[in-house]
């Protein structure tokens, strides 16, 4: 990791041995489609815990066998929206500590010649401007499917919205804050830098034919 990405605002990395571990199996090109979707949800999962934190909390009371109990619930809904393809590999990690989360889905594709986003699809919940949003997606490249992404949100009636990502570059994360300085982004690892072809370095390849097996 770059010394400067621990340091870099809005941006959280999630520096824990079991994600880094689990990471070096989704690098890993032997690692196959069920495992790295497995594990991909895994790191998902994990992430979810630190990117929601800090979501307030309203107290409830419960009754245990024994007495009644203090406790809390979510004050916000959430939701949380994949960007099409390789996003949808993180939904499961996410809803296993979030089940009544709603999932939007944004579809957008890489134009491979411009490297730029080209939408789609867009289907969100009602409650889209209530609601805390988290987009997913394992990777932050050039970063503007992400800004993209978090444009048609707020268009959308979004208000808080966040970004949570497998592994980034320092590229992306810069595109990402300069668009939307509000956003905080969390990832598993901030990787080098990006190739002429927009890919992230080291990276662990395409993540959406790594998650779906369709290669070549
Ligand atoms: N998308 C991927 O799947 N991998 C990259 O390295 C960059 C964008």
């Amino acid at each position: 990791m770059p010394a400067s990405a621990t340091t870099i605002p809005g941006l959280t990395v999630v520096d824990h041995p079991l994600i880094r571990v689990k990471l070096t199996r989704l690098r890993d090109e032997r690692t196959p489609s069920p495992s790295f979707r497995q594990t991909l949800a895994e790191i998902a999962m994990m992430l979810a815990f630190e990117a929601t934190r800090d979501l307030s909390t309203l107290p409830v009371e419960v009754n245990t066998p024994l007495a009644a109990a203090p406790g809390v619930k979510l004050e916000q809904s959430v939701i949380v929206v994949p960007i099409l393809r390789a996003g949808l590999g993180m939904v499961d990690g996410f809803l296993r500590v979030l089940p009544q989360a709603a999932v939007g889905h944004i579809g957008m594709f890489r134009n491979e010649t411009t490297l730029l986003p080209e939408s789609y699809y867009f289907k969100q919940p009602a409650h889209l401007a209530a609601a805390e949003v988290i987009v997913v997606d394992p990777m932050l490249a050039t970063g503007h499917s992400a800004s993209e992404a978090v444009s048609q949100l707020r268009q959308h009636g979004a208000r808080r919205v966040r970004f949570v990502c497998v592994i980034g570059c320092p590229e992306g994360v810069a595109h990402l804050r300069a668009a939307h300085p509000e956003v905080r982004i969390f990832a598993g690892a901030i990787d080098g830098r990006l190739n002429e072809k927009g890919y992230i370095v080291p990276g662990l390849g395409d993540a959406g034919d790594r998650c779906f097996g369709t290669f070549g």
